[in-house]
């Protein structure tokens, strides 16, 4: 088997890891950093960008940028650009992509397999929507693992005795609080919540939000229709933000950010972590619901946590971790990086799985319970949720009508009683069942669940022993034609985007400058 890697495909920035001489290590990108923006962009003149190469235009191309792709992976969405579609799981393969081939140049050699990480309340279409990513980018995904599981693994929590764990991961555009049960075996999701709208970013549009008014006060101008300046002030007040974590105070400079009838117009200011924080306090304080929903949902209290982890880079902001001090009685666990453990955690259950890691073998459990409609708009339960995978399950069910000779399966998801306040992740019809009186037929349904989560449904009609299936994909998925096609595509601009960063490199090593100006970037675009 080649080389695994551990890849936690995020939100806002993605982080790839891998096991070097028995230790879970992040492979930084070939720009240096050891994240890498989940941002997709494609030029005018039909360059496409992955990273923070696409991050840095994304104001003065934003229609052609596209970020936080993650939100709408299983959905029907889909991204037009110069008149072809493409589906949220093909521009996540391009960033999955890029990441595979920035491993590949650090490690040396080519890499096949990977493990991926999604949220806890992540669906069977969602996951099956990431693994489908990675076969577009060329990987073998061969586990699909819950984030919070994940970062428990990269702490080391699967070797300790048995306990309660709460994950609080704030990241750049999400929120989620995750409660897990440790125990001498398995690692259990007992309870996630959160916010899909609550992130880092929110905190940069409070300090963009500080720096217009600053400008506005000194030069009576508004600034906020201005993509241009708006790009240089959204990595300005991020770049603020990042050193308010560590110090008390920042300044702000942005020479030239407008230019007017009397002259170039210039932004000089200071903020102090006091100030940020009034800014923020709303968006620290829209924290505690999700954690308070978390603990009455696995019927704990705060002091009935053994152990609380930071996760995602907006934790190192020091209102969010005395916040979360405050909420649960004690002081959180913040010795591993908290951008980096997921993907840290994903590489050691890719050791685990290549026996490179000698440990408990991780069993991960189903989100939501699943099971199918009966008469009456009833939710009949076949897997509970919180069952370990991989699992299989079967019931026998009849027909309610006299001589009925077929059967409609709808496959729900969901903790509802009613069939309509679930989701239904698919149907199919069973035919040919033997004419009988109601009630006689016997018509076997049977659950699959494998390691990653995806669900195999089978209905069986023992009098007769016809049987029809059908494998989760979800609406909003893909065919497998379609995987390959994407496939297909995903190779061919593999070569043109290795001839494109060659020449990259090429054009770098004569002008450093130039990736250093925003404003170049932009240039570069139109
Ligand atoms: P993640 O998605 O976990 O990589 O988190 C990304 C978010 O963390 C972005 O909004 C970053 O601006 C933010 N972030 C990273 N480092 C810091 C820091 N030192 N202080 C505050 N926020 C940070």
């Amino acid at each position: 088997m080649s080389k695994m890697i551990g890849i936690d495909l995020g939100t806002t920035n993605s982080c790839v890891a891998f096991m070097e001489n028995g230790h879970a290590t992040v492979i930084p990108n070939v720009e240096g950093g050891r994240t890498t923006p989940s941002v997709v962009a494609f030029t005018r003149s039909g360059e496409r960008l992955v990273g923070q190469s696409a991050k840095r235009q994304a104001v003065t191309n934003a229609a052609r940028t596209f970020s936080s792709v993650k939100r709408e992976m299983g959905s029907d969405k889909s991204y037009r650009v110069d008149g072809k579609d493409y589906r949220p799981q093909e521009l996540s393969a391009m960033i999955l992509r890029k990441l595979k081939e920035d491993a590949e140049k650090y490690i040396g050699e080519s890499v096949t397999d990977a493990v991926i990480t999604v949220p806890a309340y992540f669906t069977d279409a969602q996951r099956q929507a990431t693994k489908d990513a990675g076969t577009i980018a060329g990987l073998n995904v061969q586990r699909i693992i819950n984030e919070p599981t994940s970062a428990a693994l990269a702490y080391g929590f699967d070797r300790m005795d048995p306990r309660k764990v709460m994950v609080y991961d704030l990241g750049g555009g999400t929120f989620d609080v995750s409660i897990l049960e440790i125990g001498h075996d398995m690692i259990e999701v007992i309870a996630t919540a959160g916010n899909n709208h609550l992130g880092g970013d929110d905190f940069d549009q409070c300090v963009v939000g500080f720096l217009l008014d600053a400008f506005r006060k000194e030069h009576g101008m508004d600034l906020s229709k201005d993509p241009m300046a708006m790009q240089r002030l959204n990595e300005a007040a991020e770049k603020a933000k990042i050193e308010l974590s560590s110090a008390k105070e920042t300044t702000i400079n942005l020479p030239f950010l407008a230019q007017t009838a009397k002259g170039p117009l210039h932004l000089e200011t200071s903020l102090t972590r006091a100030r940020f924080e009034e800014l923020t306090a709303h968006l620290v304080e829209a924290t505690r619901g999700p954690v308070q929903q978390s603990l009455q949902d696995a019927g704990l209290s705060p002091g009935e946590i053994d152990r609380v982890l930071l996760v995602g880079g907006s934790t190192r902001i020091p209102a969010v971790q005395e916040a979360v001090r405050k909420m649960m009685g004690r002081e959180p666990s913040r010795d591993i990086n908290p951008d980096e453990c997921v993907a840290m955690g994903a590489c050691l259950q890719g050791g685990v799985l290549t026996g490179a890691v000698n440990s408990l073998l991780l069993i991960d459990v189903t989100p939501l319970s699943l099971g199918i409609e009966t008469l009456g708009d009833n939710f009949a339960q076949i897997i509970p949720r919180n069952t370990p995978l991989p699992c299989h399950h079967s019931q026998v069910f009849t027909t309610a009508a006299n001589f009925q000779t077929s059967v409609e399966i709808n496959v729900l998801q969901g903790e509802r009683g009613t069939a309509s306040g679930n989701r239904s992740l698919g149907k199919f019809r069973l035919d040919g069942i033997h004419r009988a009186l109601r009630g006689i037929p016997q018509i076997e349904v049977t659950f699959t669940i494998d390691t990653n989560g995806i669900v195999q449904v089978t209905a069986r009609d023992l009098g007769t022993n016809r049987s029809q299936d059908i494998t989760i994909t979800g609406s909003g998925n893909m065919s497998r034609e379609e995987i390959q096609r994407a496939m297909r595509d995903a190779e061919m601009y593999a070569e043109q985007d290795r001839l494109k960063r060659e020449a990259e490199a090429h054009h770098s090593s004569r002008s450093s400058r130039r990736d250093n100006n925003p404003q170049d970037d932009g240039a570069m675009e139109v």
